[in-house]
């Protein structure tokens, strides 16, 4: 039954993408992953199967379905919804649906701000369709709860994702056409934390091995800290 759900998941995602189209999503990650993604596709763990279902159905819910894709500059942008004006359903804002493990109440607009991945993406979003405004809707994984945040991209800051993007494109687009022979550099990656979840580390990124590792460990260090002054708290206040 696991597997099933593994399989639904992966059936829902669509088949495996090709070398000749690129993705806003494959832009606005680690570029070697993204290359890695089409030389050396992974299977879908569980975990990831679930969260990929929990998000997919709830964006479903609240949004609708996705309007189908669309292709600007040589790359193909799914925007999760749009927020339109009626009657003319002209675009009054780009609508993005995330989930994050943080804790909701430590969670606030700086914190949207404070994730390039997300505000990257959205901003193009944005810019190819023509408004400067973003909601985000954001789930809570460990609350199980939603909040609403708003965001206003300046002209400036809408042009400046663009350049981006069409750089990045570019990078990309050199490895597709070798067909993955040349990888992009570990150095696109966006966070160093993509690193932690990535099933390429080993294999193709050894170098990153060491810095990933402490990182992870310097994680838990923070998370078995927090739940100390946690406990200590509840004592305190028994
Ligand atoms: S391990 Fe890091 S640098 Fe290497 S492909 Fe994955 S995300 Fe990119």
């Amino acid at each position: 039954m696991a597997q099933w759900a593994v399989q639904e998941a992966q059936r829902i995602m669509g088949p495996a993408r090709d070398w000749d189209e690129i993705h806003a999503s494959d832009l606005t990650q680690c570029l070697r992953q993204s290359a890695l993604n089409r030389k050396d596709p992974q299977p879908m763990s569980r975990e990831e199967a679930v969260r990929f279902a929990v998000g997919y159905a709830l964006q479903e819910y609240f949004f609708g379905s996705e309007d189908p894709s669309q292709e600007f500059d040589k790359v193909w942008y799914s925007s999760d919804g749009f927020y339109r004006e009626l009657p003319d359903k002209s675009i009054l804002a780009v609508l993005e649906f995330k989930s994050t493990g943080v804790y909701m109440a430590t969670f606030d607009e700086e914190s949207i701000r404070d994730r390039d991945g997300w505000l990257f993406r959205t901003a193009t979003y944005c810019a190819k369709h023509g408004t400067n405004t973003a909601h985000f809707m954001v789930y809570f994984l460990f609350q199980r709860d939603i909040d609403c945040f708003t965001v206003v991209f300046t002209d400036a800051e809408l042009r400046a994702a663009e350049k981006r993007m069409d750089e990045r494109r570019d990078i990309l687009r050199r490895s597709f056409d070798s067909k993955g022979e040349t990888l992009p550099s570990s150095d696109t990656r966006l966070y160093d934390l993509e690193c932690t979840w990535c099933p390429y580390l080993v294999k193709y990124c050894p170098g990153r091995v060491a810095p990933t590792k402490a990182l992870i460990a310097e994680q838990e260090r923070q998370r078995k800290e927090r739940t100390k002054a946690k406990a200590a708290t509840r004592k305190k206040n028994a």
